[in-house]
């Protein structure tokens, strides 16, 4: 006999350790089957997934090009390990990912989530100084955006400036150079955003100038910074980066985890400012949202440095054991294949016009602090006072209690802190879209009445 829907509800709450949840409060939800970008529960509920299932759903759910890809697959294997072989999957996808990347990106590592791409990318660039031809074995420290968030290993933690989230494990990390979170809503006193850019740039550049001789590589989310509560840097701040960290002779290593694969309008957000970091995280969406994979991008200068005998001992000591894996290869195959044969990017323009209709009509709600957006991406943050951009209490969950009321109206979201999320998959229709800013307005309404 199957198990009962109430087992199966006991069962996920008392057995499964939900991430990032607060078990003793924790009311079970389970989504048993999607449809393009529905999700449906175990009682048939239907709810429209405006988070992409945390950002990573691209072209829907049981899109039937992936669906068969990944059978397809199946039917040859499902598991064989880049430790010293390959399979023409893998491969064909790192040839894929290389000619899409910005230019000169051409060797892929690959692992399984965003974190150990991170995590691959730190150790990447450490070793990199230590052994290329001109060592430089004191740039041994990276420095990052406050309020960067990177994965949630300890590598990737360190990093991160969360402090809801980091600053319980301070004592077992890596000191970081902290940088100024270039934003451009709560902009320091004295700055407008005329000048926001050149504010932030000089600031990043006079510390990385202080710091640079012992800085292995400056990590960044290219134009937003996610978990910070999508938090958008001033147009032409990455570019800043580049030029900055390449006058200090710092490698640059952009975090598109969250960005890429179409999030914020082009493939790679890297592109909006023609920026080619050294070294390019991605995760996510690379296998439109199906199975875990990720890759770490580097250039040929990068990879040189790792080449010799192996008594040398030059080999980067790394890797995970579903790295690379066929079936997630063949997922991320096919989901290139439909951003190709469904023009997806092309399609975006009108949605993302529509998303900012509708932004700012919230805009003018008297708990909406600010609404901001960059390609499909939007945060609607809830704030004490429009005027003083004060923050409401964190632990009143004003985000959470918006977010629940909306599951209601046949909606899911899961908010930021006080910063309601839009995140849909870019296969979204302009009449969901609708719903997802209809369900969210009254949601709102619900809450404020409260
Ligand atoms: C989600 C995220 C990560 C971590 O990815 P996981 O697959 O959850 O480990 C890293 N960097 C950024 C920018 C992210 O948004």
């Amino acid at each position: 006999m199957p198990p009962s829907r109430d087992d199966l509800l006991r069962w996920d709450r008392e057995h499964v350790w939900h991430a990032f949840t607060q078990m003793a409060e924790y009311e079970p939800l389970l989504i048993e089957r999607g449809e393009g970008c529905t999700l449906i529960d175990i009682d048939g509920n239907r709810y429209l997934d405006a988070v992409s299932s945390l950002w990573c759903n691209v072209h829907g759910h049981r899109h039937p090009r992936i669906d068969a890809a990944i059978r397809s697959q199946l039917d040859k294997i499902a598991h064989t390990t880049l430790l010293g072989a390959g399979n023409p999957t893998t491969a064909e996808l790192a040839r894929r990912l290389v000619e899409i990347a910005p230019a000169g990106l051409n060797h892929v590592f690959f692992s399984d989530s965003g974190a150990t791409a991170v995590e691959v990318a730190l150790k990447m660039a450490f070793q990199y100084w230590q052994q290329r031809s001109d060592p430089r074995p004191k740039k041994t420290r990276f420095a990052a955006l406050s309020e960067a968030y990177h994965g949630d290993t300890i590598g990737s933690v360190s990093l991160g400036g969360i402090d809801q989230f980091h600053e319980m494990f301070r004592p077992l990390l890596f000191d970081v150079l902290r940088l100024p979170i270039p934003d451009s809503y709560r902009l320091p006193p004295g700055v407008s955003n005329e000048t926001a850019l050149a504010h932030y740039a000089a600031e990043i550049e006079r510390l990385v100038a202080e710091h640079h001789e012992s800085l292995a590589a400056l990590v960044v989310e290219p134009l937003v910074q996610g978990a910070a509560g999508m938090v958008m840097h001033p147009s032409g701040l990455l570019a800043a980066l580049r030029d900055i960290t390449r006058r200090y002779d710092v490698l640059l290593i952009a975090d598109e985890v969250a960005v890429g694969f179409g999030r914020t309008g082009t493939m790679f957000a890297c592109e909006q400012e023609r920026v080619a970091p050294e070294i390019l995280c991605l995760a996510k969406g690379i296998t439109g949202g199906y199975l875990p994979l990720s890759a770490t991008l580097a250039t040929d200068d990068i990879w040189n440095a790792f080449l010799g005998g192996y008594a040398e001992s030059k080999t980067l000591y790394h890797g995970h054991t579903y790295g690379g894996n066929p079936l997630g290869a063949a997922a991320a195959l096919a989901t290139l294949d439909v951003f190709a044969e469904e023009q997806t990017l092309a399609r975006l323009p009108p949605k993302i016009a529509r998303m900012g209709e509708h932004l700012e009509r919230i805009a003018a709600h008297p708990r909406v602090g600010d609404t901001r957006r960059r390609g499909l991406i939007a945060g609607i943050e809830l704030v004490a006072d429009k005027s003083t951009k004060s923050p409401l209490p964190w632990t009143e969950r004003w985000g959470h209690r918006v977010c629940l009321a909306a599951r209601k109206h046949g909606v899911l979201m899961r908010p930021l802190g006080n910063v309601l999320v839009w995140m849909p998959p870019l296969a979204i229709s302009l009449e969901e879209l609708d719903r997802i800013a209809a369900a969210t307005e009254a949601a709102l309404a619900e809450v404020c009445r409260e």
